[in-house]
């Protein structure tokens, strides 16, 4: 059985990548396995511990850190979040389409690592577009907000660094563009 790929899904906080992914996860025909990864941070209402994140103190993070049980991880405004390395590996050789639903550190440690991924950044039509965005998810006080835009900024900027680039103007669309992009590298 050919191995499967590993897929990097990245772009600003905000830009509607758990949509988009949803999306994808339907279509049957990618084969795809959504790598669920670790954080610190406080789970939302609604999420669910195991299916958005593991969610677990700093000091387990720390623990899965030292033992060499992450393939990368990242802090992203305060929380630290990783990619558990054992699933990638096991779902891959399983013949399945890995997806990793991270930031540009942890993407650029992958890339350094993995020469075979696969990365995609999602891009908002507009920095006013993402603003609104964030802001309508009303979970965050506003210094995180601000945190998050600025972040949000700085990303937008490393956007050469992924094989392709998609714009996030209708869920739809954008998931068909990744779609083809799957299928086709
Ligand atoms: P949020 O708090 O909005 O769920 O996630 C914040 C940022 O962390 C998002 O850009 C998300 O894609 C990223 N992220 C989620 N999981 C991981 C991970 O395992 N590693 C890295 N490097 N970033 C992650």
């Amino acid at each position: 059985m050919e191995k499967g790929k590993l897929i990097i899904l990245s772009g600003p906080s905000g830009v509607g990548k758990g949509t988009v992914r949803a999306v994808l996860m339907k279509d049957e025909s990618l084969k795809l396995f959504y790598s669920v990864s670790m954080t610190t941070r406080q789970p939302r209402p609604g999420e669910v511990d195991g299916r958005e994140y593991y969610f677990v103190t700093p000091e387990e993070f720390q623990r899965n850190i030292d033992n060499g049980n992450l393939l990368e991880w990242a802090e992203f405004v305060g929380n630290r979040y990783g990619t558990p390395k054992d699933k990638v590996e096991q779902m891959r050789e399983q013949g399945k389409n890995v997806l990793l639903e991270i930031e540009v550190n942890g993407t650029l440690s992958v890339l350094s690592k993995c020469h075979d991924a696969l990365s995609i950044f999602l891009i908002p039509p507009s920095l006013e577009a993402l603003e609104n965005r964030i802001r309508s998810r009303r979970t965050e006080p506003e210094d995180i907000v601000q945190q998050r835009l600025n972040k949000a900024r700085i990303e937008m900027g490393m956007q050469d660094r992924y094989d392709h680039v998609v714009v996030n103007d209708d869920v739809e669309r954008a998931a068909a563009e990744i779609a083809k992009i799957i299928r086709e590298n």
